[in-house]
């Protein structure tokens, strides 16, 4: 079976403001008994916190069989990270200036440049020549690009009113990614 992924991005979160949010997140949801308090083995390639008994508040739609799952915890990501949608397939990489869709051109050494700083993040239009940085084009579906975020593993469908709640908690505006392994 494959492994469903959300991630919820604060892509206005400075470097030096993350663990901070990290707190203030982690006792959000672990008060709301969301996730549990202690890390375990059950995200992919990290450690997480598992579903707590309050989860399906958070929930439209809970995955079958989810709460036995090995992978259904929740990572918090205090660093740098492409937050992209894994095997869903890209279809747009639009220019901020000018719409086109840039998927045809260099622009993954820029992205490159940007999560390891090692050099210019800007990517030049083809089509309009303006010059931006990679993270400002527009993914379809949806990447995100930043300091902080909240990988949730396979949980389902969540309530619409779960991502206002968590901007409000956070105080900026959030990108949500689907992804899938
Ligand atoms: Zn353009």
């Amino acid at each position: 079976m494959s492994d469903h992924y959300i991630s919820i991005v604060s892509e206005k979160t400075n470097p030096t403001d993350a663990q901070e949010l990290a707190k203030r997140i982690f006792s959000y949801l672990t008060e709301k008994k969301i996730i549990q308090k202690e890390l375990s083995d059950c995200v992919l390639g990290s450690t997480g916190h598992r579903p707590a008994e309050n989860f399906g508040a958070i929930l439209e739609k809970q995955n079958e069989g989810f709460w036995d799952l090995k992978t259904n915890g929740v990572e918090i990501i205090t660093e740098r990270t492409v937050f992209e949608n894994g095997g869903n397939g890209l279809e747009q990489v639009k220019c901020p200036n000018c719409g086109q869709n840039q998927i045809e051109e260099n622009w993954e050494n820029s992205l490159d440049h940007w999560y390891t700083k090692s050099d210019s993040d800007l990517v030049k239009c083809s089509n309009c020549s303006s010059k931006n940085s990679i993270t400002k084009f527009d993914f379809k579906p949806n990447w995100g690009f930043g300091n902080f975020g909240l990988i949730f593993w396979n949980w389902g469908k969540f309530k619409s009113h779960f991502f206002t709640d968590l901007e409000k908690v956070i105080g900026t505006e959030l990108k949500v990614v689907y992804g899938k392994l």
